[in-house]
Parts: structure tokens; sequence; C-alpha cells
């Protein structure tokens, strides 16, 4: 699915975030990445969902490259592909749950009927289908989330990207998001999953860690 070739990420400084990242991600994977702060792994997640470029390297999605790609191309390549669950849930809080995943469907070009479908199939996935009409002004942070994910699959992604998480719930939370990436996986969604909670590592069949923008392959 990912091919990473000695890519590195330079901002203004300068700041080498990745330095020469070789990564290789197949289907059915299910990858965490660990690291201190500010050791690259937002940088390099970013990269991998195509809402960055590299400094230099290459990076493969899907056998396509992506480096001189047109970003209206690299929206293309990354549309239906891959999905994304942050550490904050991004979600409109007045809005219904039905909504906030509706609303990721909105330039899909699928007619409402068939969005309004899907986006309660995805609900279902992360057993909200009985919570449509709530907000999530009223509900708990684990039950975000998962309105958070149940978003990020609603286009059917290969690949689903994840920054930290469990970051902002308790143990019990953390551990039914956990659950529900589990279930994902076993329905062949690949993951990658950045984490600083062991808890969260361990349910990944393989481990990556980052340090000062170098990457290795831990288990
Ligand atoms: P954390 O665990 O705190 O989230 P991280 O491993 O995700 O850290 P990154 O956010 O990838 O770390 O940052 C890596 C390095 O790149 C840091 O030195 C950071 O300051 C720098 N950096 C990241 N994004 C930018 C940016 N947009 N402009 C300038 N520097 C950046
Ligand atoms: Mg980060």
């Amino acid at each position: 699915v990912v091919e990473l070739r000695d890519l590195t990420r330079t901002f203004p400084g300068p700041v080498d975030a990745l330095r020469g990242v070789n990564l290789s991600v197949e289907s059915g994977d299910y990858v965490s990445i660990i690291g201190p702060s500010g050791s690259g792994k937002s940088t390099l997640l970013h990269i991998l969902g195509l809402l960055d470029r590299p400094t230099s390297g290459e990076y493969l999605l899907d056998g396509h490259p992506t480096g001189k790609a047109s970003e209206g191309d690299r929206a293309a390549l990354r549309g239906g592909r891959i999905g994304f669950v942050f550490q904050s849930f991004h979600l409109l809080p007045q809005r219904t749950v039905l909504d906030n995943v509706l609303l990721a469907t909105l330039y899909s070009g699928v007619p409402r009927a068939e969005r309004e479908e899907r986006a309660r199939a995805a609900l279902d996935r992360v057993h909200l289908g009985h919570r449509l009409s709530f907000t999530p002004a009223t509900m708990s942070g684990g039950e975000r989330q998962r309105v958070a994910v149940a978003r990020a699959v609603v286009a059917s992604p290969k690949l689903l990207l994840a920054d930290e998480p469990t970051g902002n719930l308790d143990t019990k939370n953390s551990a039914g998001i956990m659950d529900l990436f589990d279930e994902l996986h076993a329905d062949g969604l690949t993951l990658v999953v950045i984490t600083h909670d062991a808890a969260v590592s361990a349910r990944a069949g393989r481990r990556v860690r980052i340090t000062d923008g170098d990457l290795q392959e831990v288990s």
C-alpha cells in the first residue's frame, strides 16, 4: 500500500523532521509508530496522508508516485483510499452524529440517499447506530472518537491513519477505541497509528520507532 524511499522533510529553521525514512506498509498491516515528542511522527503521518510533501525521496501510494503529482491528482488519490483520525476529534459539536458523518461524503458525487445509507452503515460499524440524532456535545470522549472513526471510514478507505487517537481518552475509552481498531483490522483495513500509549502499540502487529527523524523497526 505504502512505500517510502529515503524520505526527508526539512522545515524552515532548518529543522530536519525526517532524515531518510524507508518504510513499506503492506495491505492488512497494523503498524504503530512510537517515539518522543518532536521526533517527526506527525510529520510522517501528514506525508502518508498526502497532506504534506516530502523535501526529498519517494512516496508510492498503491504503486502511484506521489511526488510530482498535482494537488488535484493527490486529492483524487487520497479520496476513498485514506481515512484520518486525530487526537482531538474535530467534530461539529452542535450537529447530529449522522450529519457529522454525512458531511464527510458531501463532495463524493454520490446521491444523498446513498450517502445517508453509507453514513448509517459506518455508524453501525462503530456501534453508534442507535445514536444517530445525538450531538457530540452530549457524548463522552470515547463516543466522540467513535464518530470520528465512522467519519474516517465512511468512504471505505483501505488505509486508516491515526495520530494519538486515544490521547484525550481515559483507559476504558481507549480500550474501546483499540477494540474498534482491532475489528476494522480484522475487516481488512490497513492501519498506521501514532501513539504514546504502550497498551495501544501492543495491539499492532508491527511497531516502528522514530527518533530524531530516523525510523527503525522495533518488532
Ligand atoms: P509530538 O509527539 O509532540 O506530536 P511529533 O513526533 O509528532 O511530536 P512532529 O510534529 O512531526 O513531531 O515534529 C517534528 C519536528 O518538526 C519538530 O521539531 C517540529 O517542531 C517540526 N515541525 C513540524 N511541523 C512543522 C511546521 N509546519 N513548520 C516548522 N516546523 C515543523
Ligand atoms: Mg505529533
